[in-house]
């Protein structure tokens, strides 16, 4: 038994993470589900197979963190040297484990192959150790004492350290951790709204050591707000989580899209199919990009039929009907040409509300009146036209591209939800 375990260490492990080939996700991961019980992960730990460093990081984690959680290393082949490591941190030898040998040679027989000798490797782990089974794989995980602090090992693939961490290690944690106090955690995603503007309309509520704590991480153009209660019980910390959930989506109505999804194009699937309403999109400088969003979404042919890339400006005028002459006015990047782009579309379509989007993306192509990351957004419904200019700043074609996307689904949202658009 582990008395009150607040704090824990993760230590992510392979040779490809050290070398830049490959991203720890894992780390990440066990840091949220641990959250939600009440511990916090104080630090992430990257190191390659490296038999000495291991033993090392092992040792000194362990004597400062009750629970660490390895991930990686634990391959059939030599050069994965996890189990090795975290035996002699221990002081113990590697011994054979005959449920997780039965378990390994099972998965050969389905596939009706014999096992090589290599693999055997696998079934082996600290004399003292007590194994965790691998329902996603093949190498077992298992949890070892070393001296104040548990290392629990689990494979390296996401898919496997995921199903072990589930299946075998939170469940472990939960009946014998005496973890802290009860944890409810809940999120809310909202768009249209900067993050430095969230925090002053929130006030004290994002202040340290309040309870429920409000954090928020903003990513293209959407805001991630998680709301984290912690009580002597579950119902009391779900009670004030979701009570101040409930003040903060009120006070953030109109930015406010989910509580479940960060994709902003679930959210405008789901308020389409609620009017019963069809979208199409007339796209230059996204290139398909909010067709694409849009897609991504399953039940979105209930409410997309088709749309257009209409990158040049005999395009815009063959497909759309855009007039020459308007082109020939204003440009391409115009809020006349938006608009017409999306009238276009609406009408060819028999879409019920059509998205424009036009600009300039960059590096080239920009001028003094037109500079780069200038973009237009028509948005046509059936009794009205609207047009907005955004000017997104200058970090490169890929960001203007993926902000401009986010920009015309929101504006897409709003009209959908009936909601005003932001003021810039
Ligand atoms: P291993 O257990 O060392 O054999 O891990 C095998 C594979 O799992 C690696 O090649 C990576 O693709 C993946 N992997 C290992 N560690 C991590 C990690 N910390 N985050 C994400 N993927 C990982
Ligand atoms: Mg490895």
């Amino acid at each position: 038994m582990i008395h009150d375990v607040r704090r824990a260490a993760t230590i992510a492990i392979g040779n490809e993470l050290i070398e830049g080939c490959h991203s720890d996700t894992n780390s990440g991961e066990i840091a949220a589900r641990l959250a939600e019980l009440g511990i916090e992960v104080a630090q992430f730990t990257v190191l390659g197979d490296d038999r000495d460093r291991l033993v090392r990081a092992f040792r000194e984690l362990t004597a400062e963190f009750q629970l660490v959680i390895a991930t990686g290393g634990l391959g059939p082949t030599l050069d994965d040297i996890t189990r090795e490591a975290a035996a002699e941190a221990a002081g113990v030898a590697l011994e054979m484990d005959p449920a997780a040998l039965a378990h390994l040679r099972e998965l050969w027989a389905q596939r009706g192959r014999p096992m090589p000798k290599t693999n055997e490797r696998q079934a082996w782990i600290p004399a003292t150790a007590q194994s965790m089974e691998n329902s996603a794989g093949t190498a077992p995980g298992f949890r070892l004492w070393i001296d104040g602090g548990v290392l629990a090992v689990l494979p390296g693939p996401p898919r496997e350290m995921r199903a072990m961490l589930e299946g075998a290690l939170l469940p472990w944690v939960r009946a014998t951790c005496g973890v802290g106090p009860a944890t409810c955690v809940r999120s809310l995603y909202l768009c249209g709204l900067p993050e430095s503007q969230f925090a002053d309309d929130v006030g004290p509520w994002m202040a340290r050591g309040e309870n429920p704590r409000v954090d928020v991480t903003a990513k293209s153009g959407v805001l991630s707000v998680r709301v984290v209660g912690r009580m002597a019980s579950q119902e009391e910390a779900t009670a004030i989580t979701e009570a101040r959930l409930n003040e903060l989506a009120k006070r953030f109505e109109r930015h406010v899209f989910s509580c479940e999804d960060p994709r902003l194009e679930v959210a405008l699937v789901r308020a389409l199919g609620e009017r019963q309403w069809r979208i199409s999109f007339a796209e230059s400088c996204t290139g398909g990009g909010m067709a694409q969003r849009l897609t991504d979404v399953s039940g979105s042919s209930a409410v997309f039929r088709e749309s257009w890339v209409t990158y040049a400006n005999e395009s815009k005028q063959l497909r759309l009907g855009v007039p020459a002459a308007l082109l020939e006015a204003h440009g391409a990047v115009s809020r006349e040409v938006a608009e017409a782009m999306a009238v276009g579309a609406l009408r060819e379509s028999g879409a019920d509300l059509a998205l424009s989007v036009t600009g300039i993306a960059g590096p080239d192509g920009g001028t003094p009146a037109k500079p780069v990351g200038l973009v237009w957004f028509g948005v046509a419904e059936r009794d009205r036209v609207r047009s907005e200019e955004r000017r997104f700043l200058q970090h490169g074609r890929e960001s203007i591209r993926a902000f401009a996307v986010h920009a015309g689904l929101e504006l897409a949202w709003r009209t959908v939800r009936g909601q005003p658009w932001p003021k810039r």
